[in-house]
């Protein structure tokens, strides 16, 4: 049976990790930063030499194709990273994806439809993320582009322009989806589930939805003092209760993939001897299923509402972020599944709870993924790290499931 060459896979994941490594271990590979760019080149040559053809679209994603022809089966990920993070999440799809196409080429295998490997473009959010595959999906609009910007208020159109491209012609590199076959993302899975059950393959049943919310209690600055506690209009109290009423509201109507999570809050006028006038939080919720997202985020709107009356507060509710669930083809997930079982690994069926470019890609086109362990579940930091027979297994596991989709 075919394999991957696990050294040759190691050489590169080794290779890529040095490019932008940071002195605590781990990467830092902003998408359009100068570390980037050397890995882009560096992925290029590899690409090259690999005998595939290679090409950069106008979004900046980038390409290695193995066979002329459509519908094509594509397999990646991303190479840029977040600041100090870790070497696989990203290069682990795409470098793994690269040997598969190197395995097959070096037997001569004659498959009916083509493959094709890509890295997109800005997957980690330096520029607000998904710029590459929103792009290829046609998701991205001309519009929209001269306000995308980086943290420090760099825009992106001269972020692009600072190595020869023009942002603005992005919205170019959208592919026809009847091109596509499939896209399979072999990732890691950046929580603790495979390591803890000893599990090596995760079969993504669907990547999880989310709802953000920007939640503000207005009540009345007075006296921390004078002002009787009976008598005070407190905005953080709203904001407390909700949280903690919040989480209850989760852990008794959601699933064990359920999530919510308040990651901000600012309180006006944030003075020791003033009651708070007003509080503003971050509620962003994760679910897989959209009718349990929508009804979670329902529930805790209600709550919000329900709160400030008890409280003598107001309250406004802003949407921030809204994406829906998207479900993995149940074509690709049955040739994961067909592959693990052919290699004799034992899998989980489990859902994605961050974002990945799979989930852009998978409203266009028949998409899946496939995980494997990371240990402690850590990720997004230097500290990442998935066993060499972890990477093996799952490559051998992403190379015939491209194989079943080629052939097929
Ligand atoms: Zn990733």
């Amino acid at each position: 049976m075919l394999r991957v060459n696990l050294g040759r896979l190691k050489r590169d994941l080794l290779e890529l990790g040095a490019i932008g490594r940071t002195p605590e271990g781990g990467v830092s590979r902003p998408s359009w930063s100068d570390a980037d760019m050397e890995a882009r080149r560096w992925l290029l040559e590899r690409i090259a030499a690999a005998g595939l053809e290679a090409r950069v679209d106008a979004a900046g994603n980038i390409f290695g194709r193995w066979q002329p022809g459509r519908p094509v089966v594509m397999v990646g990920s991303h190479i840029d990273s977040v600041p100090n993070g870790g070497i696989f999440d990203g290069p682990l799809g795409v470098l793994a994806g690269l040997e598969c196409l190197r395995r097959i080429r070096e037997e001569g295998i004659r498959l009916r439809h083509p493959l094709e490997l890509v890295a997109f473009t800005d997957e980690e959010g330096a520029f607000g993320g998904f710029f590459g595959s929103y792009a290829f999906t046609g998701v991205l609009k001309a519009g929209d582009i001269p306000s995308i910007r980086d943290s420090k208020g760099l825009r992106i159109v001269d972020a692009m322009a600072r190595h020869g491209m023009d942002a603005m012609r992005a919205p170019e590199a959208c592919r026809n989806p009847a091109e596509i076959r499939a896209y399979v993302e072999l990732h890691i899975e950046q929580g603790p589930v495979l390591e803890a059950q000893r599990i090596p393959i995760g079969i993504v049943e669907a990547i999880v939805g989310i709802r953000r919310y920007g939640v503000t209690f207005r009540g009345r600055a007075d006296h921390a003092g004078t002002t009787p506690m009976k008598d005070r209009k407190d905005a953080l109290l709203g904001a407390a209760d909700l949280i903690l009423r919040g989480r209850e509201l989760v852990l008794a109507l959601g699933t064990e993939a359920s999530r919510v999570t308040v990651g901000i809050i600012q309180v006006k006028p944030a003075v020791g001897n003033i009651v708070p006038a007003e509080a503003t939080l971050t509620y962003e919720l994760r679910e897989q299923s959209g009718e349990l997202l929508r009804s979670l985020a329902e529930k805790s709107r209600a709550l919000a509402t329900e709160i400030a009356s008890a409280r003598g507060l107001e309250v406004s509710i802003q949407t921030i972020l809204e994406i829906d669930p998207v479900p993995a083809a149940e074509e690709v997930k049955a040739a994961i599944l067909a592959a693990a079982e052919e290699l004799g690994l034992t899998y989980l069926r489990l859902p994605a709870m961050a974002g990945h470019d799979a989930q852009v890609v998978g409203r266009a086109a028949k998409a899946g993924m496939i995980f494997v362990p990371s240990r402690d579940g850590r990720s997004h930091s230097p500290l990442e790290f998935t066993a060499d027979e972890d990477v093996e297994q799952g490559a051998n596991v992403l190379l015939l499931t491209l194989l079943r989709l080629a052939a097929g």
